[in-house]
């Protein structure tokens, strides 16, 4: 059994973003990544905390807003508003989910789509749809495809199954994987939760993608021998014997799946890390395009 540790797959993309940020640098440009947090949820906080390490790690603008939990729309898009003027800023990314009060789908309209690098607006996910390569892919299920090329693992021709649909996820990796170039060509089904007998539809797949946000959902008899396996799941769980009382845990159970299956993503370090440098070199890449090199 291999294991697909997207950490190290990360850094193959941030030297990558080293040798672009240098060329950006030479012609006298700064790629700028402004990232808005509502509210205090902790997790949220850890997310963006480490979004705002990374961009400093490699010498990229950082941008840091916080609001309170009980911003109004009005004033949120305003602050919007605010970076899409800002040249400085690439990329503008709101940490989701937004509290109740907050309307997520308008303000991700007001998003300009060219500063769009988490890749939720409209327009990004119809470039999306058309293979259209100036637009801007979700983070995560980009960097779950990244993760198979990188590891060489043939995706054409083979069956992916993904249990999650999801826009952030589990609908627009599909849509990538069914499309056509590297890391897909691949025949693609959506399963959810009302898909009658997932584990007998789940071991049909070639590649299987957890993205349930269901603790060790996906067990051994979901997966056929010698399957690939990604889990996109992220969940805190209580555990006593760790030091914070709570670990995190994906949606796969990996003891049980690791026997069987051919290659598996560890959570952490597996697709996690990804998300995050997809992001760092979607904020590069729109500083390119704005730049026009
Ligand atoms: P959502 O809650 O938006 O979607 C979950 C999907 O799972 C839905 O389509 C739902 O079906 C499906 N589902 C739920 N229960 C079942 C079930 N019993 N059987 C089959 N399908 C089921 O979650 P996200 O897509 O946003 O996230 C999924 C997971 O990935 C979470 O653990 C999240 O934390 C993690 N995540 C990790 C990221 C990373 O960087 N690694 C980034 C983003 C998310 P239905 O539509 O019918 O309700």
């Amino acid at each position: 059994m291999k294991l697909i540790e997207g950490k190290k797959i990360a850094e193959v993309i941030y030297k990558e973003c080293a040798v672009s940020f240098e060329e950006l640098k030479a012609a006298g440009h700064q790629p700028g990544l402004a990232v808005v947090l509502v509210g205090d949820d902790p997790a949220s906080k850890a997310y963006v905390g480490s979004k705002d390490r990374k961009c400093r790690e490699l010498g990229m603008h950082s941008v840091k807003i916080e609001k309170p939990a009980d911003i109004s729309q009005e004033d949120l898009l305003e602050v919007i508003k605010e970076l899409n003027a800002d040249e400085k800023i690439h990329g503008i990314l709101v940490q989701m989910p937004l509290p109740d009060h907050l309307n997520e789908d308008e303000v991700i309209l007001q998003i300009d789509p060219a500063k769009d690098v988490d890749g939720l607006h409209p327009t990004n996910l119809g470039k999306l749809a058309m293979e259209d390569p100036t637009g801007f892919a979700p983070c995560t299920p980009s960097g779950c495809q990244r993760m198979l090329i990188e590891s060489g693992i043939e995706t054409s021709g083979k069956n992916v199954v993904i249990v999650g649909r999801s826009l952030l996820v589990g609908k627009s990796l599909a849509l990538l994987m069914m499309g056509k170039g590297a890391g897909a060509n691949a025949t693609v089904t959506v399963a959810h939760s009302r898909t009658g007998d997932l584990p007998s539809l789940c071991r049909e797949a070639d590649i299987l993608v957890a993205a349930i946000g269901r603790p060790r959902f996906i067990g051994a008899e979901h997966v056929k021998e010698g399957a690939v396996v990604i889990d996109v799941g992220i969940n805190r769980i209580e555990d006593p014997t760790a030091k914070r009382g709570s670990r995190l845990v994906g949606d796969v159970d990996f003891e049980a799946v690791s026997e069987r299956c051919d290659a598996i993503t560890p959570v952490p370090g597996g697709v996690g890390p990804m998300t995050i440098a997809m992001l760092m070199a979607n904020t590069i890449r729109s500083c390119r395009m704005r730049a026009g090199i």
